[in-house]
């Protein structure tokens, strides 16, 4: 495009993340529609281009060094400091992740409105996956994305002793996490053939990238949201040094939970009082744009081993989760690696056992520090604020300090003290990176951002089709859940 003369697409999708990449190869299946995918990270064009350091899904890339990621300064609680990243690369998170690919729970969209009940969204998660474990009414069998459980013959000696200290302690066995009213201990599905994660980049969005009227805009930076009065008219990028203006009629962003609520604030769309104490004109006053966000909160209980664990050629290689325990708002996470192996960089150095609130009541913010889109985001988590949280998470690391001192796992590891102080918690807190429901979808401007269709209440040609709409965290991990509301939403954008 020479310089200064704007681009045109019918649509423009902001963010080739997890839901972007759906939703632009959905999008672009009518070929009289033009669209253009802008992606603030690299961009690759086959599977096999995928740089190697995001190839093996045994690690999560995104430690203080990685190139593939935005990260984050974050206040996860009152005056706990912490890190997270998200992905910054054709895939987003999901090219990044740890490949735990789960449904929300039956009653989790019991918080969605009534068009979004499980029975509604069913068909789109079926729609995205081919599971080679379980067939029958809940399990889809074509989709795009493999879904797989580890045998146990293939499981780390630690995944095996964890499910039988499970079973031993009454949990009950849990063969199919997908199912409806799935609980207890037992595999995680996974979105890993082979080693590899298969997100919905490589799922979606490469096999499609030949059409003529999809462009991907890879290394370019969305900067604000133009509008004309209440309609949208188009957007403005950067690409290193170059700034334009790609014009669109429709706008989609799904820049993911934290991009997405900074880019509407900085394009005028937020709560009136905030926008106005930075100087942003106010386009549309939307106060939960950045608000009442939801993130699982994460205990770990670290251990030593008492010996070398005996690990065959198969159980060598594995990935971060084989296995947890989900009962009554708890999931307990074996990971088979120190977190300093699985986040290379990131110097958490021991095993440990991740115990994390699936239904957390405490709400979270975003809010802007400046109008400048280089300056990230202030992200208070204000995680176990809420005193339901803390007496949850008490119970739930005493139980968990239980199974490893429990056989068989205490033949395997030296647990280390635990304490259940208030400072001993806040110690070991961290997140599950699963943030989610700082744009929430819903029917009326005073209790959401979006409607029932992803439309940005006010606005004529914006919606927001991402995590950031889910009206709360998911009772278990959000990936699945937001690749299904992208397959949704291309359905009916
Ligand atoms: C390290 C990690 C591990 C995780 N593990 C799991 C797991 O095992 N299981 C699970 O269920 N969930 C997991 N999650 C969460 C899950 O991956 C995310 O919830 C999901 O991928 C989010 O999808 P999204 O489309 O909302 O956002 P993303 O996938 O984050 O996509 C947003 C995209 O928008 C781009 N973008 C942002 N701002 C701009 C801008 N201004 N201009 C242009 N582009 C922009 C970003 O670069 C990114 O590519 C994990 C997340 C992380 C970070």
């Amino acid at each position: 495009m020479p310089a200064g003369v704007p681009e045109f697409a019918d649509v423009v999708v902001v963010g080739g993340g997890s839901c972007g990449s759906v939703l632009a190869a959905r999008l672009s299946e009518d070929p009289h529609r033009s669209v253009v995918l802008v992606e603030s990270g690299p961009g690759h064009r086959l599977p096999a281009e995928l740089p190697q350091e995001l190839r093996d899904a045994g690690v999560l890339p995104v430690g203080p060094d990685s190139r593939w990621v935005w990260p984050y300064a974050v206040e996860l609680a009152h005056g706990r400091p912490g890190w997270i990243a998200r992905g910054r690369i054709l895939g987003g998170s999901g090219a990044v992740n740890g490949g735990y690919f789960v449904r929300a729970a039956v009653d989790d969209f019991d918080t969605w409105p009534a068009s979004w009940s499980y029975e509604q969204v069913l068909p789109y998660y079926r729609a995205i996956e081919t599971d080679s474990d379980f067939a029958g009414p809940w399990h889809g069998s074509t989709g795009p994305i493999p879904v797989r459980r580890e045998p146990r013959s293939d499981w780390h000696p630690i995944s095996a002793a964890f499910v039988d200290a499970a079973r031993a302690a009454g949990h009950a066995e849990d063969p199919d996490k997908n199912a409806p009213g799935a609980h207890g201990v037992g595999p995680v599905p996974l979105n890993i053939r082979d080693g590899v994660r298969v997100g919905p980049a490589t799922a979606y969005l490469l096999p499609h990238l030949g059409r003529p009227n999809l462009t991907v805009r890879a290394d370019t930076t969305v900067t604000r949201i133009v509008f004309e009065g209440n309609r949208v008219t188009g957007i403005e990028v950067v690409n290193g040094e170059r700034a334009h203006t790609i014009r669109a009629s429709t706008v989609v962003v799904t820049a993911g939970a934290i991009a997405t609520p900074h880019l509407l604030m900085l394009s005028g769309i937020g709560d009136a009082g905030h926008l106005s104490e930075l100087g942003i004109p106010v386009v549309a006053d939307l106060p939960l744009v950045g608000a009442q966000f939801t993130d699982h909160p994460e205990v770990v209980l670290s251990y030593r081993y008492r010996r070398p664990v005996d690990r065959t050629a198969r159980t060598r290689r594995t990935p971060a989760l084989q296995v947890t325990l989900d009962d009554d708002g708890i999931e307990m996470r074996p990971y088979t690696a120190a977190f300093g192996d699985l986040i290379p960089g990131s110097g958490i150095g021991k095993p440990c056992l991740g115990v994390v609130l699936t239904r957390p009541r405490s709400r979270g913010e975003i809010r802007l520090v400046s109008a400048d889109p280089r300056d990230a985001p202030r992200v208070s988590y204000r995680y176990l604020e809420a005193s339901e949280d803390r007496v949850m998470m008490r119970e739930a690391v005493s139980h968990a300090a239980d199974l490893l001192h429990a056989r068989p796992l205490n033949g395997l590891i030296d647990p280390e003290p635990i304490t259940l102080s208030n400072d001993w918690l806040r110690a070991r807190l961290g997140t599950s990176l699963h943030l989610s429901g700082s744009c929430r979808i819903g029917v009326g401007a005073d209790d959401s951002v979006v409607d029932e269709r992803c439309r940005v209440h006010g606005i004529d040609g914006l919606f927001v089709v991402d995590t950031s709409i889910f009206p709360a965290v998911p009772s278990r991990g959000p990936h699945a859940t937001a690749i299904m509301v992208a397959e949704r939403a291309g359905c009916f954008l």
